[in-house]
């Protein structure tokens, strides 16, 4: 059997994701330390390791032990709206229409120009390109494709 410590709450990939949980977890007021030594096995419900395949991690634990669990539940919260920002980020392809203020003709854009600010192809005034996480309406995804 595989020690390691109750106080492990995350096994990264690397040590850069678990840098950064580390330093997620000390913003949130589990102050943590990255062990630096590669150790076996993985907390697969939150990395989504499969045993076998990459049995190397980076540690994470946190200094009090009664962190333990609020932090593991944390982290856990924190990878799934990460993961649900990607996939939604992820799912505004093709391209958006935005509508000039200045002449009202509407142009297309890509949907990585999304919250920016661009040159309207007619006028050549600044528009701002809509942001849907910010605000649907006028918001025409006119490829875009829906997961399902
Ligand atoms: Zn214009």
């Amino acid at each position: 059997m595989i020690y390691r410590d109750p106080k492990c709450v995350y096994v990264g990939n690397d040590g850069a994701s678990a840098n950064m949980i580390s330093g997620i977890l000390d913003g949130a007021g589990f102050p943590s330390q990255v062990m630096n030594e590669a150790t076996l096995g993985g907390f697969e419900g939150v990395t989504g390791w499969v045993p076998g395949f990459s049995q190397k991690g980076v540690e994470v634990w946190v200094i009090d032990p009664a962190h333990v669990e609020p932090a593991k539940q944390f982290i856990q919260a924190e990878l799934e709206s990460v993961e649900k920002e990607r996939k939604k980020r992820a799912s505004h392809t093709g391209t958006i229409t935005a509508v000039c203020e200045d002449c009202g003709k509407s142009s297309e854009w890509p949907a990585d120009t999304m919250g920016t600010t661009e040159t309207c192809p007619n006028c050549g005034a600044y528009m701002d390109i809509p942001d849907p996480d910010d605000d649907w309406s006028g918001v025409d995804f006119g490829q875009d494709e829906e997961e399902s």
